[in-house]
């Protein structure tokens, strides 16, 4: 496969947030072109932990029709090349549907309570 020989930089390669976030978002489109759109990338949470047994975790927000929103997320080993994560974004983007399938599953009383207890949290 081409290495872009013309880019010498070793960390065109390195998964970072931002192009983890951004090839999830495109998959989770790809795959359902409605539901899709109803993840929100929450770039800003991201969390990126270097060195040995690291990873990098990205967040997207999924919301009811309550107005109940809830946080899914994906994570990333810190040895994976990109060419690894995208072999298995399909199944990447397949467990964020179902993530967000168990919440959506959920009564809305049962959202209510999730809401009141963030809120206690606080
Ligand atoms: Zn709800």
């Amino acid at each position: 496969m081409d290495k872009s020989p013309g880019n010498p930089l070793p960390t065109e390669e390195a998964v970072t947030a931002d192009w983890l976030i951004e090839q999830l978002g495109a998959e989770l489109i790809r795959q359902e072109p409605v539901l899709g759109r109803e993840f929100v990338p929450l770039g800003r949470m991201s969390q990126i932990a270097r060195g040995p047994g690291g990873s990098t975790k990205v967040f997207f927000g999924v919301r009811c029709e309550c107005r109940t929103a809830v946080v899914v997320s994906f994570e990333a080993a810190v040895e994976k090349t990109r060419d690894q994560v995208l072999q298995v974004l399909s199944e990447s983007g397949r467990k964020l549907f179902e993530q967000r399938s168990a919440f959506v599953r959920m009564p809305c009383s049962a959202h209510d309570r999730l809401r009141a207890d963030n809120f206690k949290r606080s």
